[in-house]
């Protein structure tokens, strides 16, 4: 340890005599004190003295091919665009260079050389020139403007050399470009190219670029649009100094020097405002937002849309909102919030792609899909569509009529509501909420408690994203996309992951919802896909709009209407391969119209859009039919497997190993007597006297249905009288009265009907109210009955000893 320490000292004398030699050597010093004491005391200043540097940008959202859509004014009121440095070209950075600062890089910030020309020039000459002042003195002072004194000049130059410590040359040169005045409230090359000449500083001209660089000397004087004429000389002027420099090729030059200066001050472009309104605010601060948004297209849905308002807007129908989808790579193409941003009257402020209305039959697609992937229905499934009543919800179709029998493919194309109900009903409304919610339906998901089965017909809240992202997944084999807004570049994805971390807050919360949930995944099968897109491309439906002359011509689409309840909402939401386009048409103050519906008001513009962006594609471009997906032969009646009996047979799809294999039901056999006029039962049968015969088997809402229209209908013949079998199965089904239900009655003279299904072979059912027998009626009768208040049990006998009761409760109010 000792001898360590003693080596260590005898070390440590050595380097300090050697210290000493080199301190006597004069060009030590020297150094030391010109160049490490500075850097040193730099080194300090800046730690004490940090630069700060927080420049307010104007927000600027641009379109897919990165021109500007939209700016927005910096938090400071300036025209102060940022310029990215890829836009800043060798032409523009040679210009400026050349005549601001020839040396920029060559100095530390600092150009000592001209520092003391413009000395013996104000000392001697008398002069005042401000040539000393290099770029990076330039942005120093602008990033803290102060009175030009010889303290702050010192300042400036600590900050010039702190710039260049911290930034490399061209991000100075860009910080530069960025803060330079135009006059007014323009700042920065990219505004003033903007505002000026109508484009980003890539696409300037050295004429144009030189007219850029020499109005910062003197903003207040040359105003272009008003000192056009001054402009081109000292433009000109400059030109020839180049030319005399050879810094740029002569043609170059002459070019330059002949060409003319018209420009004048333009407005700020203000398109797509709403999605550029919702990306300033999800991205506060980013200065440039590169959204996915396709220029032409937004220009024709803007001028389509604004066009067919104004044809309709004398029936009261002012305002409408349309989303364009690429299906291929998920982007937002066209993002349309109201007919006019500008129209105070009709609240054009407001974004209907992102306000909550009523979807009316728009989420009937996805329950037929979901119902094909659960096996329960085919396309040629055949669904009763007669009046119906589910615990106490008794939907009515659309046109308020009937139609017995329809396929699940009619019903869809028709979008008929009962038998909607009815697939609902066997699929389950919680079900079908719960895969709202993995569709990302957020306003369902907050109301999931409170939905029922009136879900389908538009009882709950949903946004033209939702459904267009809903419709997208038809295109895309089922899959469940996340849609994009702005382009999907690292930088950007960097912001959206920085917003999630956050997103326990309130605001950042706000801003990471509107763009849904992305939970990735599928909401159903390729093979439901492509068979709800089969139905939905049917040319021949009611919800073609009246004589759309152009229907003929349109490229082939698949699409489906929505008219919500009080005609308050008209949607027409369609795709093909390519896109994914959703139209909603109605008043943002929720005023209904009676001639509004999705076929009539919505779909026309959803044709007329689909027209002008997919005019060229071709018919047989269409979504492929998938593997899991095959053909079967069904009975017409039932749609189910053909049995023997079955002679009408359809081809339908299905799916091998989900859809239902069940044979087909549509007959049965019956025992009857050699006349046809009794039925028996195997406990009944004779010994001889009997034939075997089929019969319709009907479902017993459909035999209530044909009594009550009077169509006529193959009856099985009444039961043997004599029969001593005991029925258990089948006993009526009570369907005016719902079990365990509050009836409440304004005044005495209320009364409850009392009507039933029953089996196809029973005559007469017996009424009892508290045990007590009441009246004896006809299956399909429909009978009435005073009731006592308080708690009733009502039951229901047919003649088989088949037995149903229900227990309401019956209140009087007065
Ligand atoms: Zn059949
Ligand atoms: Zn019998």
């Amino acid at each position: 340890m000792k001898a360590v320490s003693v080596i260590f000292n005898a070390a440590f004398l050595r380097e300090m005599n050697f210290l000493r030699k080199i301190f006597r050597i004069r060009w030590f010093r020297i150094v030391l004190l010109s160049i490490i004491i500075p850097f040193i005391l730099f080194l300090f200043l800046n730690v004490i003295f940090p630069l700060r540097i927080n420049i307010p940008y104007s927000q600027i959202i641009t379109a897919s091919d990165g021109s500007v859509l939209h700016a927005f004014l910096s938090s400071d009121d300036k025209w102060r665009m940022k310029t990215e440095l890829n836009e800043i070209t060798p032409l523009l950075k040679k210009s400026i260079i050349e005549k601001e600062d020839k040396y920029f890089y060559w100095h530390p910030g600092i150009n000592p050389v001209a520092m003391v020309r413009a000395a013996f020039n104000n000392v001697v000459e008398g002069k005042k020139t401000s040539g000393a002042s290099t770029i990076t003195m330039q942005v120093a002072r602008m990033l803290d403007p102060k009175p030009r004194t010889y303290g702050n000049k010192f300042i400036e130059m600590f900050r010039a050399l702190q710039l260049e410590w911290k930034f490399s040359k061209d991000e100075i040169l860009q910080l530069y470009l960025n803060l330079v005045p135009y006059g007014s409230n323009i700042e920065g090359v990219k505004s003033a190219s903007l505002i000026y000449f109508g484009q980003t500083p890539e696409h300037l001209s050295l004429a144009q670029i030189v007219t850029l660089a020499i109005i910062p000397n003197r903003p207040s004087s040359l105003v272009i649009g008003r000192d056009n004429d001054k402009i081109v000389q000292e433009r000109n002027k400059w030109l020839k100094r180049f030319e005399a420099e050879k810094n740029f090729p002569e043609e170059e030059i002459q070019d330059a020097l002949t060409e003319k200066l018209t420009a004048t001050r333009q407005a700020v472009p203000q398109f797509a405002p709403h999605v550029s309104i919702r990306l300033a605010n999800s991205f506060p601060s980013t200065p440039i937002i590169h959204s996915t948004i396709d220029r032409s297209k937004q220009e024709k849905v803007e001028n389509l849309a604004y066009n067919y308002i104004q044809r309709i807007h004398y029936r009261g129908i002012t305002n409408c909102a349309v989303m364009v989808l690429n299906n291929e790579t998920e982007n937002v193409e066209a993002y349309l919030g109201s007919a006019d941003f500008s129209n105070e009257n009709d609240e054009g402020q407001v974004d209907g792609v992102r306000a909550i209305r009523s979807p009316g039959s728009t989420l009937k697609p996805y329950l037929y899909a979901l119902a094909f992937d659960r096996g329960l229905i085919t396309p040629k499934s055949v669904i009763t569509d007669v009046p119906a009543n589910f615990s106490g919800y008794a939907p009515l179709n659309y046109d308020k009529k009937f139609h017995g029998t329809v396929t699940a493919e009619n019903a869809l194309a028709n979008s008929l509501n009962v038998p909607a109900v009815k697939v609902l009903d066997e699929l389950s409304a919680q079900q079908f909420v719960a895969a709202l919610k993995q569709a990302g339906f957020s306003s369902v998901a907050k109301n999931e408690n409170k939905l029922g089965l009136s879900v389908v017909l538009g009882g709950c809240g949903v946004t033209l994203e939702e459904l267009v992202r809903l419709y997208s997944s038809f295109a895309n084999e089922g899959r469940e996309e996340k849609i994009y807004f702005t382009d999907n570049t690292p930088e950007k994805k960097k912001v959206s992951s920085s917003l999630s971390r956050t997103s326990t807050s309130a605001i950042a919360r706000k801003q990471v919802l509107p763009f849904g949930e992305d939970s990735g995944g599928a909401l159903f099968s390729p093979a439901s896909a492509f068979m709800i897109s089969q139905i939905l491309t049917e040319h021949e439906r009611p919800d073609l709009p009246e004589n759309y002359e152009s229907a003929m011509h349109i490229p082939k689409i698949a699409w489906k209407t929505g008219t919500s309840y009080g005609r308050k909402d008209a949607w027409s939401i369609g795709f093909n391969k390519h896109y994914t386009i959703g139209v909603w048409v109605g008043n943002f103050d929720g005023t209904g119209i009676p001639d509004l519906s999705g076929a009539e008001v919505a779909t026309p513009l959803l044709f007329d859009i689909f027209n002008s962006i997919e005019y060229n594609a071709a018919d047989d471009d269409w979504l492929r039919q998938p593997k899991d997906l095959d053909f079967r032969l069904v009975c017409s009646v039932t749609g189910k497997v053909p049995d023997d009996f079955c002679t009408d047979l359809v081809m339908d799809y299905y799916i091998p190993g989900i859809s239902s294999n069940a044979k087909c039901d549509h007959m049965k056999e019956v025992f009857v007597s050699a006349d046809s006029s009794i039925s028996y039962c195997r406990n009944c049968l004779p010994e001889s006297g009997y034939k075997m015969k089929l019969y319709p088997n009907l479902p017993p809402e459909l035999i209530s249905y044909y009594e009550s229209e009077n169509i006529p209908y193959e009856k099985i013949p009444p039961h043997n009288p004599k029969c001593t079998r005991i029925y258990t199965a089948n006993a009526p089904e009570i369907t005016s009265l719902n079990d365990g239900m509050d009836y409440i009655f304004e005044n005495k003279t209320g009364q409850l009907a009392l009507t039933c299904n029953a089996d196809n072979e029973v005559k007469e059912v017996y009424w009892y109210v508290n045990d007590k027998f009441y009246r004896a009626a006809g299956v399909h009768d429909k009978i009435f009955f005073t009731p006592q208040s308080g708690d009733i049990k009502i039951s229901c006998a047919d003649d088989k000893g088949r037995n149903t009761n229900v227990k309401v409760k019956v209140t009087y109010l007065e």
